[in-house]
């Protein structure tokens, strides 16, 4: 039978998120989630929603979140825009920015996601290719803000955990377009901002900042995360968003996890101090741990054993992600290394535990 579908859907490949076993027994290092679980307010704040008016269609703009996220970043609620998930946002910034046929661009190695999101709006996708340093080249990143509309940007990157000065980020702003800050990790760098780089002149007005709740505030599994960025783009990107894109009991969720920070500061201390650890016990084994201003750490390992020893871990219970970036070296090889979300305590002290197991066998 022929293809009913885009030539553009046919084409791709769709994107592959970690994966999620859903029985319990296995420590869970892959996907960059809290392992606390979230403030008790938000708990009470799902009870209350539930048993509040669920019969009715949620608040079409969130107006009390936009309210709590506009202060904890020194702007008014115009300039934020709630989504289901940091990842819808994502989307709704694509559909608003890039036709078909215009180009979007990221710094690669980083997240993939970027890349489908394009191809499934039929757009094209150039890569700025990052050194062994996890660096760009200024003069090639020069060329490419020149053919494009939208710059996506992790900060910190993810699978490094590398944080770029503003600066640097400014060489990526597209000259008619777009800069998405993707700060899915941003509350774990050592100094978050709190609205600066938007107002920067810099940027001039044309930085969108997202932020989601599915790693410093422990809520994954509730879907919801928000952008911050000038009432005009904000405008825009709100003809694009399905109108009830946050359900109410997502949205007391997020507000309540917004209103205790001190909740989500507690929790990124104790996985701070234990990455501290981690990067400190891993080279003992044979690793190379780069240095991570996020909740992750990436690692290479002297065999270049990457795959073997993720199996050696699952095979023990232990799921941290195995990653493959093909052309991401110079000569156009493929880098690969093992990406290990940061646990309790007691998670990493069970990795540790079998590491010299693991890595004896190689
Ligand atoms: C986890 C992650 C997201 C997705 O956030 P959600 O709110 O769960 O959709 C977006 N960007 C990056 C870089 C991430 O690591």
């Amino acid at each position: 039978m022929t293809s009913v579908f885009r030539p553009a859907i046919d084409r791709m490949a769709g994107y592959a998120p970690g994966e999620q076993p859903q029985e319990g027994g296995w420590v869970k290092l892959n996907t960059n989630e809290n392992p606390y679980p979230p403030s008790p307010r938000v708990v009470d704040a799902i009870r209350r929603a539930a048993e509040g008016r669920l019969n009715v269609y949620p608040d079409p703009s969130a107006t009390g979140f936009r309210k709590v996220a506009a202060k904890l970043f020194n702007v008014d609620p115009d300039w934020i825009l709630p989504a289901n998930g940091s990842d819808e946002n994502l989307t709704i910034i694509t559909r608003s920015f890039c036709d078909a046929g215009q180009s979007i661009a990221y710094p690669y190695p980083s997240y993939v996601l970027y890349e489908s999101l394009a191809q499934i709006q039929g757009s094209q996708v150039l890569r700025l290719r990052l050194n062994s340093q996890w660096q760009w080249d200024a003069a090639e990143a020069a060329e490419l803000r020149k053919k494009i509309r939208i710059f996506f940007v992790p900060n910190p990157n993810s699978p490094t955990g590398t944080l770029w000065s503003a600066e640097q980020l400014a060489q990526l702003l597209p000259e008619q377009g777009v800069l998405i800050l993707d700060e899915a990790y941003g509350d774990f760098c050592q100094k978050p901002h709190r609205g600066e780089l938007l107002r920067n002149d810099l940027f001039d007005g044309r930085m969108i900042v997202t932020r989601t709740f599915s790693k410093s505030y422990s809520l994954a599994g509730i879907r919801f995360g928000f952008a911050v960025a000038h009432p005009d783009l904000i405008s825009g990107m709100l003809k694009v968003k399905d109108s009830y894109n946050c359900d109410t009991v997502a949205i007391a969720a997020a507000t309540a996890a917004l209103e205790d920070q001190d909740w989500m500061l507690q929790n990124r201390a104790r996985i701070l101090a234990t990455r501290e650890r981690l990067a400190a016990a891993l080279p003992a084994f044979g690793f190379l741990v780069h240095p991570s201003e996020a909740n992750f750490l990436w690692t290479t390992h002297a065999t270049g054993q990457h795959k073997e020893i993720y199996e050696q871990l699952k095979a023990r219970k232990i799921l941290v992600r195995f990653m493959r970036f093909p052309d991401a070296l110079p000569d156009g090889g493929t880098l690969d290394g093992l990406r290990i979300t940061i646990g309790t305590d007691a998670e990493i002290d069970r990795v540790l535990e079998v590491m010299g197991d693991v890595t004896n066998g190689l």
